[in-house]
């Protein structure tokens, strides 16, 4: 609770220092910004997610591929600049042009991108922008401030003390994908770590002219479908001139270094096997709430409860973290913003109440609910008894991420660890026919 406490002053503070970042000009220190996450964290989440990634994508296997791409990115993380996280740099052969950068430190590299650039210095140009949203530390700073508003991560924040950081961001998903909440960065954002990536460019000998020319020629041959890289990096209007700009205000010094490699290594990338399509991995809000579910319950069990749940939904989070999404694949839905919010399942874990008793423990539990999330608001509450014990059910609603009114039935229970709770979500549609869902998921809980 304390954490929590911390979290909320401290967004008030960064919500008021927002308006100050917009007006920095060419050449002006560049520090990172409002962040409720420490620079351990930052190091701890990336690695986390790292490994994650690290299962997930094809890794190129070629060693002279990611020798060239370490060697271009360690050199340009050896500048005090980039702050000294452990940076490391991994070469993916996913489709697409695109590169991204995990908080403290991982970076990945899409193959193609190699084969799109003209030459090193533009390779190393992405490069240096990823290690300017490391060192800015952008990704956290955007998850920080998107807290208030991403009612799942709230909870998490609220109620774990300890445990994976990714399980915490990332049991909803947020905390992966390359249209995560952590990979899509402000225009604000991007000229920073254009700015930032141009003096990590030039420290280390390549002309930093070059990364606005592979934007401007990313963006020429895109056209409507523009690469992935540019729709993760947006551009903040004017790349090129601002770019320039910048320049304009570095240590002349003398440009054209370059290891020599780079067209072996981009012949060696042009005879890598066709990337391979990903899965889609959550669905678009415009595709609507997935059908009711059929063909009965399987079970899941913590060292606390059990629990049925649908077949064919799935469980997100680990154990560890206390935080687990119950939910059908398409019940994560992917917003404008591009972060990831439940539409339909339920969230449940512990909360850590100041009042012992289960009435005002579930009022400061809603209430958190609400601060987290100002659309929702209670409109009834009724008991139940779950195995044996005193429970309260609050009907709440709220903004559904598929558009019109959600319901969310707010179940809690006293417990000697805390109040546990769990969230059923659904978009109003959908409520009557997950009714059922829900109570016999209500009624399957044992407690240990
Ligand atoms: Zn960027």
């Amino acid at each position: 609770m304390l954490q929590r406490r911390r979290h909320l002053s401290a967004l008030l503070a960064g919500l008021l220092m927002l308006p100050a970042c917009a007006g920095r000009k060419p050449g002006d220190p560049l520090k990172p910004g409002y962040n409720v996450y420490s620079k351990e964290q930052d190091i701890q989440l990336g690695r986390e997610a790292a490994a994650q990634i690290r299962q997930q994508a094809d890794i190129v296997k070629n060693s002279a591929i990611q020798e060239y791409v370490n060697r271009i990115g360690q050199r340009l993380a050896s500048s005090p600049a980039a702050d000294g996280y452990p940076y490391s740099f991994t070469v993916i052969n996913e489709p697409g042009i695109n590169a991204f950068a995990l908080p403290g430190g991982p970076v990945f590299v899409y193959a193609d991108l190699i084969e799109a650039a003209d030459n090193e210095a533009q390779v190393a140009g992405v490069i240096a922008h990823e290690i300017a949203h490391v060192a800015l530390r952008h990704g956290t700073n955007q998850a920080s401030k998107s807290q208030l508003i991403q009612l799942p991560a709230v909870l998490a924040g609220a109620v774990i003390g300890d445990g994976s950081l990714l399980g915490q961001l990332g049991q909803l998903g947020i905390g992966l994908g390359v249209n995560s909440i952590l990979l899509r960065y402000s225009r604000d954002a991007e000229t920073e770590a254009d700015a930032l990536g141009a003096r990590l460019m030039a420290e280390a000998g390549y002309n930093p002219i070059e990364m606005a020319r592979f934007f401007e020629k990313l963006e020429a041959e895109g056209g409507s479908r523009a690469p992935q890289f540019l729709s993760s990096h947006p551009n903040p209007g004017n790349r090129m001139k601002a770019i320039e700009a910048e320049i304009q205000t570095l240590p002349q010094r003398q440009y054209g270094f370059s290891t020599g490699n780079f067209q072996q290594i981009k012949a060696a990338v042009k005879k890598l096997p066709k990337p391979k399509q990903p899965q889609q991995q959550t669905t678009a809000a415009s595709a609507g709430p997935p059908p009711a579910p059929t063909g009965g319950f399987q079970n899941f069990q913590t060292d606390r409860f059990t629990l049925a749940y649908p077949h064919g939904w799935e469980t997100f989070g680990d154990r560890r973290s206390r935080v687990l999404t119950i939910a059908p694949r398409q019940g994560l839905v992917q917003t404008g913003s591009g972060t990831v919010s439940l539409g339909y399942g339920a969230v449940l874990s512990y909360f850590t109440p100041s009042a012992r008793s289960l009435g005002p423990a579930t009022n400061e539990l809603i209430s958190q609910l609400r601060q987290a999330n100002s659309s929702m608001r209670a409109t009834g509450q009724r008991q139940v008894t779950v195995a044996g014990n005193p429970g309260l059910l609050t009907n709440m609603v709220s903004a559904s991420p598929y558009g019109g009114t959600e319901r969310d039935v707010v179940l809690t229970v006293m417990r000697p660890e805390g109040l546990f709770y769990m969230v059923f979500v659904s978009p109003e549609q959908s409520s009557a026919q997950l009714g059922d869902t829900f109570n016999q998921m209500l009624q399957s809980i044992r407690f240990y």
